[in-house]
């Protein structure tokens, strides 16, 4: 899959460009060392790209699953539902759920951390989490393990 000649391209451009601007103070030495440096980071970042590349694909779904405690409480098409809000209750507490102009996402929530209403609205293969509140919003066809995300 990843070829060991295809990474090397992209670094040397970006050091061409770093060189040029410095090319008085740098000597042969810090070239190399530059070289190895940039080498290493782009590698970095490349397996960074293809790793949130799978990870952030959209699905090619409309069909998103509202899970409660990893038990499906309902399906969406998207593409069919107007605009409204809903409440999802769970031990006590809510998230107040919005759909609009075809996208989902938690409102607002009285859990303690709101991280799923930070979180926006949904539209990668990241699902929307609400850990205190058992609560995943998902597109239906995303194949990523819910235990995987939240264990992390
Ligand atoms: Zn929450």
């Amino acid at each position: 899959m990843l070829g060991n000649q295809k990474p090397i391209l992209l670094p040397q451009l970006n050091l061409a460009t770093i060189l040029d601007a410095n090319k008085k103070q740098v000597n042969m030495k810090q070239k190399t060392k530059l070289k190895i440096i940039y080498i290493t980071a782009f590698l970095i970042f490349l397996s960074g790209i293809i790793g949130s590349v799978i990870l952030m694909q959209k699905p090619n779904s409309d069909i998103v699953e509202i899970l409660s405690e990893e038990q499906v409480i309902c399906r969406l098409d998207l593409s069919r539902e107007k605009d409204r809000t809903f409440t999802v209750e769970y031990n006590g507490g809510s998230n107040l759920i919005e759909i609009s102009g075809g996208k989902i996402r938690v409102r607002e929530a009285d859990c303690r951390d709101n991280t799923c209403v930070k979180m926006g609205w949904l539209d990668s293969g990241a699902p929307v989490v609400c850990l205190p509140h058992r609560l995943v919003i998902r597109f239906a066809a995303s194949e990523y393990k819910i235990d995987a995300v939240a264990g992390q």
